[in-house]
């Protein structure tokens, strides 16, 4: 077996977060790139568990130092992948979930095309959207405002994906994320091939 990655992608406020932490809750064998970002942490976000919380110039080094698989600027703050951690998840057989942009996604496929299922996750219209930023509470109206109009161009992007799920019930959106994540394990490029068509010929 090798490991795979999982890419989730979605407008801010779709659910990603709350999809992917019911996922986390329920399997052990998956390794959640923590990424880094300059921006501010909300009410309970956690350093190191939502995301690593640097500063700005912490994060050009990283940059610099080519530390990021990949990196994009989301809303005027930075948002990155390091690269060490999820070489070494890779190694280990996980599936590696990586909750990240557009951009980043154009950018792992260039690296990681072959290991990758991508799943694009949405509210069904702009106003759900926006009634779910304005009820989570962590952004100004200004904020909400950036994040709606980076939605729609998101949006456009859907058709790249492996699978969409519009995020109406949560209970049914969940089933389609962990039937996309049971099915990854089935993926004949996470076996060894070779090992099996060996036994087969032994007998
Ligand atoms: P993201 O990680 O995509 O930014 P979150 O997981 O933080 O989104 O979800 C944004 C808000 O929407 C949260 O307050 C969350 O509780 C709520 N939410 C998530 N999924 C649903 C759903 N299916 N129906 C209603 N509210 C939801
Ligand atoms: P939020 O501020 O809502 O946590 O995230 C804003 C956006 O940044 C979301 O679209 C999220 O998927 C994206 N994002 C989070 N981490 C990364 C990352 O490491 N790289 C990239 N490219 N985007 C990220």
């Amino acid at each position: 077996m090798s490991g795979q990655i999982l890419i989730i992608s979605g407008p801010s406020g779709s659910g990603k977060s709350t999809l992917l932490s019911r996922l986390m809750a329920e399997f052990d064998n998956l390794y959640f790139s923590i990424s880094s970002t300059t921006r501010e942490p909300r009410a309970g976000e956690k350093n190191g568990v939502d995301y690593n919380f640097i500063s700005t110039d912490e994060f050009k080094q990283g940059i610099e130092q080519g530390k990021f698989l990949e990196w994009a600027n989301v809303h005027k703050n930075y948002y990155g992948t390091s690269l060490e951690p999820v070489e070494k998840a890779l190694k280990d057989d996980k599936i590696v979930i990586f909750d990240i942009d557009v951009q980043g996604f154009h950018l792992a496929m260039k690296q990681y095309k072959e290991l990758i299922t991508s799943v694009f996750i949405t509210t069904k219209d702009r106003l759900e959207l926006k009634k779910r930023l304005i009820k989570r509470g962590s952004d100004d109206e200004q904020t909400i405002e950036n994040r709606l109009f980076n939605a729609a161009t998101e949006i456009a992007h859907i058709g790249e994906y492996d699978y969409l799920i519009i995020n109406d019930d949560l209970d049914s959106s969940y089933e389609k994320l962990k039937a996309i994540f049971i099915s990854m394990r089935s993926k004949t490029q996470s076996f060894i091939i070779n090992d099996v068509i060996e036994s087969w010929s032994e007998c």
